[in-house]
Formats: structure tokens, sequence, C-alpha cells
């Protein structure tokens, strides 16, 4: 069996506000609908994340937007200061990585964004709500079956426990060892598996002036992790640590 020193490194990454710089089914929402409308879109998700993505999916339908036209919208999403550069890091160090996904965006919209950029064949695996496309023909409503990450976690925002679905990862993968875990990301929703999964060695990278920054450091929650944190503000910060490994 090979030693763990000879394993790879499972990297896993968040995708709003850490691979694209913003939201982005909010940012679509400011896209194509009123800003009251929009904004009343990021209220309601604070409620039932199901409900609301079915409703904004919904919007999009009745003012007449196809799926072409998301797809443009998310095109327009810009990346994170430096995303690109390390994701070339990544491709040129790929022998020496496991790369996922862990959002609880959906399928639909993540597929896109990292086809569009050339960064999709980075990834060995995706963990992600699934949205289906309802009408083919006229290429039209996106539409997200509720509960399909149902959990009982209490730090975890009610449509996904990063922790339990990294675990369940983890346990999948069991034999395979990974040397270190290497999470990167923003939410307060990566604090749980952060929490959880992460041990001594493993390093989470939580973006600065986003919600996890503000839970381990305003909050003092920093003392519950086990593994090294080191804040970022670009992939170059990231690319920098990765080198000195
Ligand atoms: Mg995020
Ligand atoms: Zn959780």
């Amino acid at each position: 069996m090979a030693s763990k020193e000879e394993n790879k490194s499972l990297i896993i990454f968040d995708f709003d506000e850490t691979i694209v710089d913003q939201d982005s089914e909010y940012g679509q929402a400011f896209m194509t609908l009123s800003k009251e409308e929009a904004q009343k879109i990021v209220e309601m998700d604070k409620i039932d994340y199901y409900d609301t993505f079915n409703y904004f999916f919904k919007r999009m339908k009745d003012i007449g937007l196809t799926l072409k036209d998301i797809n443009s919208n998310l095109e327009k999403l810009e990346l994170s200061p430096n995303m690109k550069e390390l994701f070339d890091y990544l491709r040129k160090n790929k022998s020496k990585y496991e790369m996922i996904i862990l959002s609880g965006d959906i399928d639909y919209s993540i597929n896109h964004v990292l086809k569009y950029h050339g960064f999709f064949d980075l990834f060995d695996d995706f963990i992600l709500n699934k949205a289906i496309i309802q009408d083919e023909k006229s290429e039209r409503l996106l539409f997200i079956p509720r509960d399909q990450f149902p959990h009982s976690c209490d730090l975890c925002i009610s449509s996904q426990c990063k922790g339990l679905e990294l675990k369940k990862y983890l346990d999948k993968n069991k034999d395979k060892n990974y040397s270190k875990i290497i999470f990167i990301c923003d939410g307060g929703n990566d604090f749980c598996p952060s929490k959880k999964l992460l041990k001594k060695g493993d390093i989470v990278f939580p973006r600065v002036d986003h919600g996890l920054c503000r839970k381990l450091f305003e909050q003092k929650l920093i003392n519950e992790l086990e593994c090294d944190v080191y804040p970022w503000k670009s992939g170059n910060e990231i690319i920098d640590k990765l080198e000195k490994l």
C-alpha cells in the first residue's frame, strides 16, 4: 500500500463567492429582475431554499428567458480574483490532487460556468443540488426537486449539511487515504465540514470579509477547528501556500 505521503490530497471547492465572485443565483436575479424583486429573492432564501429558487426560475420563465439567456447571464458572472491563475496552477499539478466541488447551488449553473471558463474537466466529482430542465423543447424552466440533502445538523442551513455530505464522500473514498484535505471556501455554511471533518494537518482557506471568516474571527469560533486556517483574498495567496506544502 502506498504510504500516506505518496497519496493525493483532496481539494474541496465551494462555488458561490469562492470560484465566482458573487452568489450566482442572486447575481442572475439582479441581472434579470427589478432590484426590489431580486432583493426579495435574497430574503426568501433565508426562509426556504427550494421554494425560493423554484419561484425564481418561474419568474425567469414568466419574463420570457430561455436557457440560452440563462447561459449568457451565467457567463457574465465574474470569477473571484486570481481564481483562473489558481486553476491553471492546479492543472499543472493535478497529479498531486483530487478535486471536488461541494456546493448547495445547482448543477446546471455550476457545470455551465466551469465549462465556459474551461475548468470543468479539472474536477473529479461534484456534490450539488440537481436541477431538472422541465421543458427541453422550448428550452425553458429549471426545477429543483425538494430536499435533496436532508439532515438534522443544527450548524447548517436547511438545504444542505456540507459536513454530512463530505463525511459520506470521505467514507465512500476511505481507501484513497488522502494525505491532506484542503477546503477553499467562504461562507458560514462551510463551518460545519471544517469543524467536523478537517483534522490536524488539513487546511481551510476561508475568504476574507465573508461569512466563515466572520464566524471564526468575530464570533471567535476558530478554537473549535483542529485544522490550519489561512484566510484568502485572491487565488494567488492560495497558490503561494500550496507551493510551500
Ligand atoms: Mg460560498
Ligand atoms: Zn452541518
